[in-house]
């Protein structure tokens, strides 16, 4: 079927209107007209062709939720009107470790929700920013919220999955000092995870003006990190700080707030790689310096179940369609709070 969607053509191009196939449902297919889409920075690091390997037209988007049309013969855990979501993941090998644990954002076969190998018309998957998406159920997922919350839901299918899974792997909880550092999509979920699992939050901002913002998320303190004064006062202190920074800056600042056997977990994924951090800033005090990719299918369920229970969505800002350029160049500036959603409404019809 051939739907309206929004994409780019080139990556020095700006996104436009484009039409685009989706296919019909295979037996265990959910088809899903698709209400709202969040905007990810990852969007724009792919869409502008900022990480290697953009496949043109690129039609981004991986923060989806809206209600089934149709399922296939076979599909079982979905049905017609049901509110689902999808996040970054449509397919991936189902049978090595990885996907027998639910990891799989870690298989090797991963076919993300844009930019991947697909046999779909054109040859390579295409997100979000449209009417309507085909997704194998496997990773479909159930969105538990109350209707009206669906669009800050969005968020919740990327920036959500992706602050939960480390807060959780590194066992996050009471007792912890946690620094979020960077308060964007991301870095604004974090602060509200961290807290709903009983951390003790210390948000890290470059932007004088989210000071106060950051405390109405759930900050219990927050830092100017361009202060070097500010930041002295938390020397050696942190259990575990997540970075969410989306360019390149000096890890060292915030490696040396870590505590003896502390972890500070980069998810922020720059264009270009950071400087290199001294060495003996984590041998001196056992520190780990480490990464986390998004969510296996069963986390990010339970992080949508564990935000419906706890009344946890995302601040959004809605816009049109034909407003995302605009939105890019807002989050560039960190003149968001704190994720852009796009109302696919505003397709057309
Ligand atoms: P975002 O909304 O633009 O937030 C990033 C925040 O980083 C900004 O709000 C700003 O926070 C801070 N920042 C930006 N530029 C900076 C600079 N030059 N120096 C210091 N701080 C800076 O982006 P997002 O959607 O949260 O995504 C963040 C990053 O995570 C992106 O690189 C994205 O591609 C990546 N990502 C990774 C995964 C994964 O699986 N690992 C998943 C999704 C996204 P302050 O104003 O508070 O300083
Ligand atoms: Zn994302």
């Amino acid at each position: 079927m051939t739907i309206k969607a929004y994409g780019a053509r080139a990556g020095n191009l700006p996104l436009e209107p484009l039409a685009i196939t989706r296919r019909a449902p295979g037996e265990h297919d959910v088809q899903i007209d698709i209400a709202y889409c969040g905007v990810c920075h990852s969007d724009l690091h792919q869409v502008r062709s900022e990480w290697a390997g953009t496949l043109y037209p690129c039609v981004p988007g991986h923060e989806i939720v809206g209600r089934v049309s149709a399922v296939g013969a076979h599909v079982s855990s979905h049905k017609v009107g049901d509110l689902v979501g999808v996040g970054c993941i449509v397919d991936s090998c189902q049978h090595c470790a990885e996907c027998d644990e639910g990891l799989e954002n870690y298989c090797d076969h991963m076919v993300g929700t844009y930019n991947f190998p697909t046999p779909d018309a054109p040859g390579h998957t295409l997100g979000g920013y449209s009417q309507q998406i085909v997704v194998h159920e496997r990773y479909v997922l159930h969105v538990r919220h109350p209707k009206e919350q669906l669009a800050a839901v969005a968020p919740l299918l990327c920036a959500g999955i992706t602050t939960y899974s480390p807060l959780r792997h590194w066992k996050v909880g009471p007792g912890h000092k946690v620094g979020v550092v960077g308060i964007g999509g991301l870095g604004h979920m974090g602060i509200k995870l961290a807290n709903a699992m009983g951390a003790h939050v210390v948000a890290f901002t470059t932007s004088e003006s989210k000071r106060e913002a950051a405390k109405a998320l759930g900050a219990h303190e927050v830092v100017v990190s361009r202060n070097p004064e500010e930041m002295a006062v938390h020397a050696q202190s942190l259990d575990f700080i997540l970075n969410t920074v989306a360019a390149p800056h000096d890890l060292d600042a915030f490696l040396t707030l870590l505590k003896r056997d502390g972890t500070m977990t980069l998810v922020g994924a720059p264009a270009t790689p950071h400087p290199s951090p001294e060495v003996f800033n984590l041998i001196m005090k056992r520190r780990s310096l480490a990464g986390s990719m998004i969510g296996g299918i069963p986390e990010t369920q339970e992080m949508l179940d564990f935000c419906a229970e706890h009344g946890i969505v995302a601040d959004i800002e809605m816009i049109r369609a034909d407003q995302v350029n605009e939105a890019y160049e807002r989050m560039l500036k960190g003149d968001v709070k704190y994720r852009f959603v796009i109302d696919c409404a505003s397709l057309g019809t």
